[in-house]
C-alpha cells in the first residue's frame, strides 16, 4: 500500500518511524519546505508544493498512491483542504492526524480569539511586552500593533516585524524553567500563542500560569471532514487494518 504522508510536524516524523520496515507500507513523507533546516522524517521524503488541489490529485494518480494520511500542522489550512479535495476527486482515502488543541488548567488566564487578526486587536488592551509565538509566517498580522514591544520567537526570521520587535530564533521544545527565565528577563507580560497543542511547545503555557500572564490564544481553522486519530500508534492502526 503507496501511503502519501503529508507531514511537517512531530507527528508526522513518529509515524513515519513507526512505519519504517513495514513490508506492506511504502511511506513517501511530503514537507512544504518552508524551514531551512528542516528534521527530516525516516524513510522516503519528498519536498514542495505539488501546484494545489489540482497538482495534488495528479500526484496522487501519477504516483500511485493508495491513502493519503494528513498529518500537517492543524494551522496548515490549505494543504489540508487541498488534500481533501484532491482525494474526493481521485477516489483516495484520506485519514487526518490532528493532536488535540492545549488544555486549559486552573488559574490560566486565556483570551481565545478567532483569528490572528482578533489576536493583533485584543493585545494593547492586555499588555506592553508581548512573547509572540505564532511562528514566522503568522508575524505580519502583527506588522500594524502600536504601543506593544515585541519579543517574537521563530525558528526562521519572518520577512517583517512590528515596529517594536526583537527577534529570538529559537526552535522548541522548551522547558518550563526556560520559559519562566525568559519571561521574567524579557519583562514580558502577555503572551500569544495558536492554539497549535502538543508537549513541544507548551511550557509556555505553564510558565505563563507560573507567573499569573494573560495569553491570546488564536482557535484552529476549521478542518475537512474526514475520519481523524489524534496519535501517531492510532494513524498506524488505522493505517494496518486497511493492508
Ligand atoms: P498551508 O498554508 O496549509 O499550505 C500552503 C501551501 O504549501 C500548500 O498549498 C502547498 O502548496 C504547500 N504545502 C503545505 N504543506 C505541505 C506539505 N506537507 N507537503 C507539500 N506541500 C505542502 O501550509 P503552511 O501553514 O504554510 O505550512 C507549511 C508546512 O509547515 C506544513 O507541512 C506544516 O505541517 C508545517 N508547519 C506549519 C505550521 C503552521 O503554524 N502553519 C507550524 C509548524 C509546521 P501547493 O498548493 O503548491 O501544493
Amino acid at each position: 500500500m503507496r501511503v502519501l504522508l503529508l507531514g511537517g510536524t512531530g507527528e508526522a516524523r513518529a509515524l513515519a518511524r513507526l512505519l519504517d520496515g513495514d513490508d506492506h507500507l511504502h511511506v513517501t513523507s511530503s514537507l512544504a519546505g518552508r524551514v531551512a533546516h528542516p528534521v527530516l522524517p525516516v524513510g522516503d521524503v519528498r519536498v514542495g508544493g505539488f501546484g494545489g488541489a489540482d497538482g495534488l490529485a495528479a500526484y496522487l494518480r501519477a504516483e500511485g498512491i493508495d491513502v493519503v494520511v494528513d498529518a500537517t500542522h492543524p494551522f496548515a489550512a490549505r494543504i489540508s483542504a487541498n488534500a481533501a479535495t484532491a482525494c474526493a476527486a481521485t477516489g483516495v482515502p484520506m485519514l487526518g492526524l490532528r493532536r488535540p488543541g492545549f488544555t486549559h488548567h486552573d488559574g490560566d488566564r486565556w483570551v481565545r480569539v478567532p483569528t490572528l487578526a482578533d489576536a493583533a486587536r485584543v493585545l494593547p488592551d492586555l499588555g506592553r511586552r508581548a512573547l509572540l509565538t505564532t511562528g514566522r509566517q503568522e508575524v505580519g498580522a502583527f506588522a500594524q500593533v502600536e504601543g506593544v514591544w515585541f519579543l517574537v520567537r521563530a525558528i526562521d526570521p519572518p520577512d517583517v516585524l512590528p515596529p517594536d520587535a526583537e527577534l529570538l530564533l529559537a526552535r522548541g521544545p522548551f522547558t518550563l524553567d526556560d520559559e519562566v527565565a525568559l519571561m521574567r528577563e524579557r519583562g514580558i507580560d502577555v503572551v500569544v500563542t495558536k492554539d497549535s497543542g502538543g508537549a513541544m511547545t507548551s511550557a509556555k503555557l505553564d510558565a505563563a500560569r507560573t507567573l499569573g500572564l494573560p495569553v491570546v490564544v488564536v482557535d484552529r481553522p476549521p478542518y475537512p471532514d474526514v475520519p481523524t486519530v489524534a496519535t501517531p500508534a492510532d494513524a498506524a492502526a488505522w493505517l494496518r487494518t486497511r493492508t
